[in-house]
């Protein structure tokens, strides 16, 4: 194995000073972590893998695999609407990984874990004759009886996003050389959003009591809306113009209007997509300015079980990948 430390080195140096901040953890010596949750509230745990070539393009930074390792699994916390604690982490490791490596992908994690109030609680550390991939278990707290769930729309609420639809989708196209734009900074923005996905945790977390039904955008706003329908037993009229795009994502349309599709099913916003009543109207946009996160609402849950589609002159919109969309 070459430039690398071994398993207990690498566990020592990098990883132990990860766990610093939570005791139950105690500095990575012992088997498994012991903790207990704080008292009224409930543990929100979840498990993502990501796997090199398949989640992130080989030619990324460390850097840039940490923070998606670690963000798409706080973005399903807060579609939760849960309070980040702690996270178990799974390093399967190609030999080629070298210290300096290493070392910039635990550093990376430690200003994470500093940004989002977390410490790592566990984990393993294995070499693969694979690709890279990383699996990661977070845990989040709520008050007892308060997990946002993606079952309870219903039939007459409003449907909002947060942030911007579809900047992901451009960004790893502009990395793949699917797309080409002149503008600098809009390459770059764009680019930034596919490779610094945003959990929003803080919006999460105020809509609970409020938001009737949650998910996260990871696998495109067409797919993640239809799981809230398909667990709710609920359809959803979405108006096309109300979603919100970001102005590097609106300069590209007016040539390449093409990608809008793609960029409703391409997924990677990592944006939050949830209902609430109408009643509560008010109540979820203080609830988005005390989050600091702009929020849209882009149509309703209707009762009859199909998702539709409606352009600028109210007439159905037919997608390429197959017109109305029945579950
Ligand atoms: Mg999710």
């Amino acid at each position: 194995m070459a430039n690398r430390p071994g398993e207990f080195d690498l566990i020592k140096s990098l990883l132990a000073p990860l766990a610093k901040t939570f005791p139950g953890a105690m500095a990575l010596t012992d088997d498994a972590a012991v903790f207990a949750p704080r008292a009224g509230h409930e543990v929100v745990v979840t498990k993502d893998a990501v796997v090199a070539g398949v989640h992130f393009l080989t030619t990324e930074s460390p850097e840039a695999i940490a923070a998606r390792a670690l963000s798409v699994n706080l973005s399903d916390l807060a579609a939760m609407g849960a309070t980040p604690t702690t996270y178990f982490m799974a390093l399967m490791l190609p030999e080629e990984l070298d210290a300096d490596w290493l070392g910039r992908f635990t550093g990376q994690l430690a200003a994470q874990q500093e940004a989002y109030g977390i410490a790592l609680a566990g984990g393993d550390t294995v070499s693969t004759p694979g690709p890279l991939a990383i699996t990661i278990t977070a845990l989040g707290e709520v008050p007892a009886g308060t997990a946002l769930i993606r079952g309870g729309a219903c039939s007459g609420d409003d449907i909002y996003v947060s942030g911007c639809i579809g900047d992901a989708t451009l960004g790893l196209a502009l990395l793949k050389k699917d797309l080409a734009i002149a503008d600098e900074n809009d390459r770059r923005a764009l680019i930034a959003r596919h490779r610094t996905p945003m959990p929003r945790l803080r919006l999460g977390q105020s809509l609970r009591g409020l938001a009737s039904a949650a998910i996260d955008v990871s696998d495109g706003l067409v797919a993640d809306l239809e799981h809230i329908c398909t667990a709710s037993g609920v359809g959803a009229e979405v108006r096309l113009a109300s979603i919100p795009l970001s102005p590097p994502a609106r300069r590209l349309l007016t040539d390449g209007p093409a990608w809008f599709d793609k960029m409703l099913s391409g997924g990677d916003d990592y944006e939050l997509i949830f209902s609430a009543p109408p009643a509560s109207a008010g109540d979820i946009s203080n609830a988005a300015r005390e989050a600091d996160v702009a929020i849209s609402r882009i149509g309703q849950i209707t009762e009859r079980r199909e998702l539709r589609w409606i352009d600028e002159n109210g007439q159905p919109r037919i997608f390429a990948s197959g017109g109305w969309k029945h579950f």
